[in-house]
């Protein structure tokens, strides 16, 4: 390690999974005389609880319990950066804010992803994304707004277009979003004194199934249980465009609507696109094992923003919050490792199984290899959110070890 850097410096850029679970272990294995200065960047205050934002937009959850303010959970050493990244200064080793450069020994770089609309005319201007806690309560915002516009809209043909939401892409997001909004449309239309029967969801994916690459019984049940909520799903229907009527299809149909939601797919962010640091696909940046960016050791790359190729598939692992998490623990571990004079460990996914809820009763999941459906995958989701958000209070000051033990005491 560079050894000759006083203090040596850790800037971890993103509070998302990856970076404030790395920020949380370290800051919890690290002594006051380890010589080290962990700085933390997010251009936001809070950490998102991202997994939680589809109930944001159907309004089963406030926005603000979705948002962790990270004053709350951060460690006193813990420098904290509010402002945005907006480039690398790679041979000078610094990272480039709107506040200034911040020199780091390593840098951790964990920003997530984007929403990815594949150039798709038209996407861009007519549909909302669901990629934070505020897209969400645009959303909300949008199917509300259309509701009073409905209200005033003399056609029945035009109030049922407005009382209509269109969501592209059925992985996981959509389908959640597609199964919250199906319960919170009637609602809505009965508070806009409308009728709840006008309302619609509809779910669209280009592939010939929704959560494409599931087991088809996973797939079948949520596909039932979107049914019993009324939600039409369109399979093989790929969009082409965007017009001001809807989404118009390869096919030259047009799926009309009043508010339009894309959650079709990810990419990175366009600042680490034009890095220069060596990208796979969808601009992941590529690492080696220990997930260090390649041909650059003092950048380690963590969740979304990660090309880790699959053992078993060979494709790169699913951009996810399990992943995330996990590998802002192999960050921490290898930083410390380095620190310490010892030998970094490889990453290694650990795949503990699959959740999406859909609607807030019901849901689908796939554990050890078995799927399931209905409520007991619902209570799995909310177990799981229970867990993260406790995982996150707990880690404060927490060593997996024993206090004191695997502090990690100088370099
Ligand atoms: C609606 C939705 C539901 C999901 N549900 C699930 C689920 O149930 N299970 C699951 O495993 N995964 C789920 N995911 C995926 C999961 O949220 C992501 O894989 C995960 O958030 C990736 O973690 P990350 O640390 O890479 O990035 P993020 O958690 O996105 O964090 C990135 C951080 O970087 C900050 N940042 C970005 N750019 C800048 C910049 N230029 N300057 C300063 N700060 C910046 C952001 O503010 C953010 O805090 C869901 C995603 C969404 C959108």
């Amino acid at each position: 390690m560079d050894g000759a850097q006083t203090p040596y410096r850790i800037v971890i850029a993103g509070a998302g999974y990856a970076g404030l679970r790395a920020t949380l272990r370290l800051s919890a294995r690290l002594d006051e005389g380890s010589g080290v200065e962990l700085t933390l960047v997010d251009r936001r205050d809070h950490h998102q609880v991202l997994t939680e934002v589809a109930r944001v937009a159907g309004g089963a959850r406030p926005a603000g319990e979705t948002r962790i303010p990270l004053a709350r959970v951060l460690d006193e050493r813990v420098r904290f950066v509010r402002t945005g990244v907006t480039g690398f200064d790679l041979a000078g080793r610094r990272l480039l804010t709107e506040h200034g450069p911040l020199p780091y020994a390593r840098l951790v770089l964990a920003l997530g992803s984007r929403p990815n609309d594949f150039g798709i005319p038209g996407l861009a201007e007519r549909a909302l994304t669901l990629w934070s806690v505020d897209d969400a309560r645009r959303v909300l915002a949008a199917v509300d707004a259309q509701m009073a516009a409905a209200v005033a809209a003399p056609d029945p043909g035009e109030r049922r277009r407005r009382m209509t939401v269109v969501i592209g892409g059925g992985g996981a997001t959509g389908v959640e979003l597609a199964g919250e909004l199906a319960e919170e449309l009637p609602r809505l239309a009965e508070r806009h004194a409308l009728p709840p029967d006008d309302c619609a969801v509809v779910l669209i994916d280009a592939g010939p199934t929704i959560l494409g690459g599931s087991s088809p019984e996973l797939i079948a049940r949520a596909t039932a249980i979107l049914a019993d909520l009324g939600v039409a799903v369109r399979t093989d229907a790929r969009i082409a465009r965007a017009s001001a009527e809807g989404f118009v299809l390869e096919s030259g149909e047009t799926i009309a609507g009043g508010v339009f939601v894309w959650a079709g797919g990810v990419k990175v962010p366009d600042i680490v696109a034009r890095s220069g640091l060596p990208v796979g696909h969808n601009g992941r940046v590529k690492v080696d094992r220990y997930l260090r960016a390649l041909d650059h050791p003092a950048i380690f790359v963590a969740g979304d923003l990660a090309s880790i190729p699959d053992p078993d598939t060979g494709r790169a692992l699913l951009p996810t919050a399990q992943s995330a998490l996990q590998q802002g623990e192999t960050v921490a571990t290898n930083l410390l490792a380095e620190i310490a004079g010892e030998e970094l460990v490889p990453f290694s996914f650990l795949d503990k199984g699959f959740v999406v809820s859909v609607g807030g009763r019901s849901g689908v999941a796939e554990v050890g290899g078995r799927a399931f459906g209905g409520r007991p995958a619902q209570l799995l989701k909310h177990a799981i959110e229970w867990e993260y958000r406790q995982s996150v209070k707990r880690l404060r000051g927490w060593s997996p070890i024993g206090a004191g033990v695997a502090r990690v005491q100088g370099r």
